[in-house]
């Protein structure tokens, strides 16, 4: 390393590296260590645990052994050769323990086409003879196992000669470096989300190309991140999703954004901070907090709660006839009512044909006049709750429409909390509930 400054910067991390028991090559390596020479002979601790970044493969220790295997299999094997052509294959494993940053090299060979056109022939040999004629050699579907597949049949010299210059002709160009790919594995940025709009979808709404809503949550939450994180693409889930009529309040409902291919990859907490402010000065419709990196591990939090949660609502309920204190007492005393939902008609383009059993934990109803009031519902996930209110044209039962014995609709509905405690609080949001 050339900077002073730089090798004192990586002595933490070459700790960190050691104590969860990376190898001294791997530590140089990991750390991207340039010279060459570092690695012939580095100085290696007693490592007792095996390397967990190369599975010992590049371990000092491991170096002798290799090197007397490979000697003596090859003087085993009695092959009388000039020169020989080396290849290792991996253990699959060591690609999973791999850095997210990959940069991928392919070669092509122009004239190669022309020699491998008798894989064509070969391959069709036991063929119709009347097919044969309109193969035509497609260099896509070559695979290297195909190559080697070939090259195996051909077990004489002449053999070989019938279908390849032996010795090799010498070469018109030489091979070219024709595709440099750089790519990252995805991030994961986790956080809950408000929408106090009316008039917002959750996701894009576009139907045949045509635009039904000018923004939506996730184009309001991910537009920002994008401009920091500079992905190829991403993927907006979340623990459930509510209409774009309802509005999402109290601590919000958890999202998770894959950034696919990112460029920007380490994000700091204060800019996380930053960014969480900007999302939220930027729009009155949403807020978000709780904004953070997660492993993909932690992913898997949120398909659980997917199914596991439960939600508070409140709904503006309108009725045909006259309700008394009386009668919504009665929806107060109802305790995890079931009922079944066939799937709601306004779903049906998208879910298939099911009946469906859910739970109402309770009701606690609010009256405000003869004719409306407010209910608040606690509901196990999935249940559908305009579906509940107004019974569905009888898809729903019993509907509230049955337990109050009136036409009933619902005019407002807003989603209270999702019962997710995913992702973790951060101390940014606690600072900005303190200040509101
Ligand atoms: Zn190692």
């Amino acid at each position: 390393m050339a900077d002073d400054s730089k090798e004192e910067d990586n002595i933490p991390a070459a700790r960190a590296l050691e104590d969860i028991s990376c190898c001294a090559r791997c530590v140089l390596r990991l750390l991207g260590e340039r010279d060459i020479s570092l690695y012939v002979n580095p100085q290696e601790k007693d490592v007792k645990r095996t390397c967990v970044a190369c599975l010992g493969i590049l371990e000092k220790s491991n170096g002798n052994t290799y090197i007397d295997k490979i000697q003596s299999s090859v003087t085993d094997a009695e092959h009388q050769f000039e020169n020989f052509m080396f290849t290792i294959s991996l253990p699959h494993s060591v690609i999973l323990r791999q850095s997210p940053f990959k940069i991928s090299l392919d070669f092509t060979y122009e004239d190669g086409k022309k020699e491998l056109e008798f894989l064509n022939y070969e391959s069709s040999k036991s063929r119709p003879r009347q097919r044969r004629k309109r193969q035509k050699y497609d260099p896509v579907t070559v695979t290297a196992a195909g190559v080697k597949k070939a090259c195996a049949e051909l077990t004489t010299v002449n053999l070989l000669k019938r279908v390849a210059d032996c010795p090799p002709k010498s070469a018109q160009s030489p091979s070219e470096l024709s595709e440099i790919t750089c790519s990252h594995d995805s991030i994961h940025i986790a956080g809950r989300y408000n929408k106090y709009s009316r008039a917002l979808s959750q996701t894009p709404w576009i139907i045949n190309n045509v635009r039904h809503c000018e923004s939506s949550v996730e184009e309001k939450i991910c537009d920002l991140i994008t401009a920091k994180v500079k992905p190829d693409d991403h993927k907006f889930a979340s623990a459930g999703r509510e209409d774009i009529d309802v509005r999402m309040l109290g601590y919000g409902r958890p999202f998770l954004v894959e950034f696919i291919n990112p460029r920007v990859t380490r994000l700091s907490r204060p800019l996380f901070a930053d960014l969480q402010k900007e999302i939220n000065s930027s729009s009155a419709d949403i807020a978000v907090r709780d904004l953070q990196q997660v492993t993909k591990e932690q992913c898997l939090f949120l398909k659980d709660a997917e199914t596991n949660k439960t939600k508070t609502y409140k709904a503006l309920i309108w009725t045909e006839e006259e309700v008394s204190q009386e009668q919504l007492q009665k929806l107060a005393n109802e305790k995890d009512l079931k009922i079944f939902q066939k799937t709601p008609l306004r779903v049906l383009h998208r879910r298939p044909l099911a009946v469906r059993e859910r739970y109402i934990y309770n009701m606690t109803p609010e009256l405000i006049d003869s004719h409306y009031f407010n209910l608040f519902l606690k509901t196990q996930a999935g249940t559908y709750v305009k579906e509940f209110v107004h019974g569905d044209f009888g898809r729903t039962k019993p509907s509230l429409g049955d337990l109050l014995k009136t036409e009933t609709d619902i005019l407002q509905l807003d989603v209270e909390s999702v019962d997710v405690d995913w992702p973790p609080r951060t101390e940014e949001t606690d600072e900005l509930k303190n200040s509101s």
